[in-house]
């Protein structure tokens, strides 16, 4: 726009110039100073504003002045040069003309930018050029006028058409100028993000951009790489690459993309994630890269694949793995497999008494031996639990499952010896189950093993046993016989509390009665507590059970004339838990009984569980007053140990040995034994199952002081239970008569 003043002012002083004799002096030179000055304020203007880059506000306003200036300037030159008309000879005339149209045409140009004004001046110039000249009436005059209203009408087609070329080309920048700056804000903020980012050029494989991170990640690391960090850019990828060419391959084409991948370099291990780079147009402008060094990460994750798979203490499968290889093997075809259940016997004794140490050393030993016996390939061994371990195999039928059961039984019972203990022995019971006999998947095959190992357990420890389908009947039974018990003692329905009276062989006199607990069922009538307590115990339910016997015997001790003590069994599950001496003073307390007039039995096998713990529970209730015997002494371990270990108020001998003290000198040398211990530490001892005389006059020979037996009475109910009791028995005797 400025070059519009100097055409104006040359022109103008032109113009000025060829009037100068004709016009008067303020019009050829008065007027052209003004515009000049006008002019030359103007361009100073523009020139010193050249280098601010106005807003949009600023340059708005500019444009509107610009147009009122516009519509000055046009008014303005065309009244002079129209007012110079009259002056001077044809020629002079001529030349006005003549500026007129060129100096109009050269600011419509200079003003092509700015439309509105642009199409002011062509207004106001060529409006006044064509109604001044065509009124002259001169030909060429109007000619003239004609010839510029048609060229007026051309320029302001080129006009408005270079002014739309020009604001899209202005659209177009201020477009391209924020894409630029939306790019360089995302450049800026790849370059920043904790991810490491690098492109690849997809023709030549080298990167051709990194981010800081990239670079950064790759500085810590550069010590196993071909290349330093912060040559990177420019660098062919195929230097990480152990074979280029697969890479190559796999980044060529988009088609692959997105490829993950881990690598290892050297120590580190770097996860990649590639994905393709795609123009707007769809084409592939190549793979991006973003990497992370995972080694930590793929570190912790081994470290709890372990955890999660095999056993810390011994290296051994879990459960979880060998259940799943169980299945795995399992679901081959013509492949049986045998699962051999292995339980330590004794270890628990180890455990506790020795220390958590040994016991640890103790079962990564037995992990070994195990290892050493089953060291076939086609063999698995894991650890179930605490002190489980099992052994999968393949079957060459139940006589090679046997030996091999036989042979781990040998192997873990040999004695051990220990870092910190000298000499340890344990020993082993075996279950064992065969596909396809015994189940055709993992989780029956092992329940089936678990149902041979309790067998074996129970058949005396230290054995093996092969499932068999009796032995799934009587699982079968104690469930049942569980869920029987459960819901008896819910309802309270069937269970008393029978009691049998416990006499001094000197005076004959009644010292004690004990409560043993009697159960009646509907349908299958009275069950034997042999049979019941077992799977009272097992189940849970004998917490509930005992804590039902306890309270019914104390109110019951209460109603009974001669006020000897009642004698209640605990069972070994019961104690050790800290819970029992509660439940004690509770029952007494609500019953109002005397502590001194209660006695709690219990067997030897409490104190091989938790020795410490159920001695302590023993030594709360001696401190509540109540007397503590150790029943059926002579089973079991009969450890003299145990007599140490706890001041026990009575010592009961079992029945067997009552029963065959009269046939067999051995036995009744235990008797002996056990009456003359008892003597030496102030100790009551009873014969339990005393029937006849011979018997009761044998024990009084042998020094025990009281007995107990079907002899002095049987186990009876309570005044109150008596005639229910009665009233079932015959009711009994009447269906089976029926
Ligand atoms: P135990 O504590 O040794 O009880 C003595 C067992 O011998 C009782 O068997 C009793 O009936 C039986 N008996 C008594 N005199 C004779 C006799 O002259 N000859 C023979 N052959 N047996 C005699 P029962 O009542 O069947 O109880 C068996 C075991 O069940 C008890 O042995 C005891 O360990 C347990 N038991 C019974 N009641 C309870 C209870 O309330 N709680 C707990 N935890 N165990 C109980
Ligand atoms: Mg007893
Ligand atoms: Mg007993």
């Amino acid at each position: 726009m400025p070059m519009m003043y100097p055409i104006l002012l040359t022109s103008t002083w032109a113009l000025a110039a060829t009037h100068l004799h004709d016009a008067p002096l303020w019009m050829t030179v008065g007027i052209p100073l003004l515009f000049t000055l006008v002019a030359v304020t103007r361009v100073v203007y523009w020139w010193k504003l050249r280098d601010v880059d106005p807003s949009p506000q600023e340059a708005h306003r500019a444009l509107l002045r610009t147009n009122r200036l516009a519509i000055v300037i046009a008014v303005a030159f065309t009244g002079w040069s129209l007012l110079l008309f009259p002056y001077g000879d044809a020629y002079s005339r001529s030349h006005v003309a003549f500026y007129m149209a060129i100096t109009v045409i050269a600011c419509i140009f200079c003003l092509m930018h700015l439309r509105s004004a642009a199409l002011m001046v062509t207004v106001i110039v060529n409006g006044a050029f064509i109604a001044f000249f065509a009124s002259t009436g001169e030909p060429t005059f109007i000619a003239i006028a004609i010839n510029i209203a048609l060229v007026s009408i051309a320029m302001l087609a080129i006009l408005s058409i270079n002014y739309r070329d020009f604001a899209r080309m202005v659209n177009a920048r201020t477009e391209a100028r924020r894409k630029e700056e939306a790019q360089a804000r995302l450049l800026h903020m790849i370059d920043d993000m904790p991810v490491a980012v690098m492109t690849v050029e997809p023709e030549t494989f080298r990167i051709n951009y990194a981010n800081e991170t990239s670079k950064t990640l790759m500085r810590s690391i550069e010590h196993l790489l071909p290349i330093k960090a912060d040559e990177l850019v420019g660098t062919c990828i195929d230097v990480f690459h152990k074979h280029p060419e697969h890479q190559r391959r796999l980044l060529s084409d988009p088609a692959n993309l997105p490829h993950n991948a881990r690598i290892t370099l050297g120590s580190e291990v770097i996860e990649l994630k590639v994905s393709a780079v795609m123009g707007a147009d769809g084409s592939y402008l190549g793979p991006m890269l973003s990497w992370a060094i995972v080694t930590k990460e793929v570190e912790i994750q081994a470290r709890i694949r372990q955890l999660a798979h095999y056993d810390a203490l011994t290296g051994l499968a879990n459960r979880i793995t060998f259940r799943e290889r169980l299945e795995e093997r399992i679901a081959i075809p013509g492949n049986p497999v045998e699962v051999l259940f292995i339980d330590l016997d004794g270890f628990k004794l180890v455990n506790d008494s020795k220390g958590h140490r040994v016991g640890d050393e103790l079962l990564r030993k037995v992990a070994q031996r195990l290892c050493e016996v089953c060291d076939d390939d086609e063999m698995m061994i894991g650890r179930l639990g605490g002190d489980e371990f099992a052994v999968l195999a393949p079957c060459d039928g139940a006589a090679a499952a046997e030996q091999l059961a036989a042979r781990i039984i040998k192997a873990i019972s040999a004695p051990y010896a220990l870092e910190h203990v000298h000499q340890v022995q344990i020993g082993a019971s075996v279950g064992i189950a065969l596909t396809p006999m015994h189940g055709v998947s993992g989780e029956a095959l092992l329940a089936r093993a678990d149902m041979a190992l309790y067998a074996a357990k129970a058949a005396g420890k230290g054995t093996y046993r092969l499932f068999s389908e009796e032995m799934e009947a009587r699982v079968q039974e104690r469930v049942r016989l569980e869920a029987r018990l459960h819901a008896a003692l819910q309802a309270n329905e069937g269970l008393f509390v029978f009691y049998q009276p416990i006499v001094d062989v000197q005076t004959n006199r009644i010292t004690a009665r004990e409560a043993l607990v009697r159960w009646h069922h509907p349908e299958h009538g009275w069950i034997s507590p042999r049979e019941f307590i077992p799977v009272a115990e097992q189940s849970g339910l004998i917490d509930l059970l005992g804590e039902f016997v306890l309270n019914r015997a104390c109110r019951d001790a209460l109603e009974w004339q001669d006020d000897v003590r009642v004698a209640v069994n605990i069972s070994a599950v019961q104690l050790g838990k800290g819970t029992i001496p509660s439940v004690v003073l509770a029952a007494l307390v609500s019953s109002g009984l005397s502590p001194s007039r209660l006695e709690v039995e219990v067997t030897e096998t409490a104190l091989l569980e938790d020795e410490r713990d159920a001695i302590a529970d023993l030594r709360q209730l001696r401190g509540l007053g109540v007397r503590v015997a150790l029943d059926d002494f002579g089973t079991g371990y009969s450890s003299l140990a145990h007599l140490r270990a706890f001041p026990f108020d009575k010592i009961k001998i079992d029945g067997s040995f009552v029963r065959d003290a009269l046939r067999r000198p051995d036995c009744a040398a235990v008797v002996r034994a056990v009456a003359q211990i008892g003597k030496r530490l102030g100790v009551t001892t009873v014969a339990e199952g005393v029937e006849t005389e011979a018997q009761l006059r044998r024990m009084r020979k042998e020094g025990c002081t009281e007995v107990q037996g079907f002899l002095h009475g049987a186990p009876k109910p309570s005044a109150r239970d008596a005639a229910i009791v009665e009233e079932l028995n015959r009711s009994a005797v009447r269906r089976a008569t029926a």
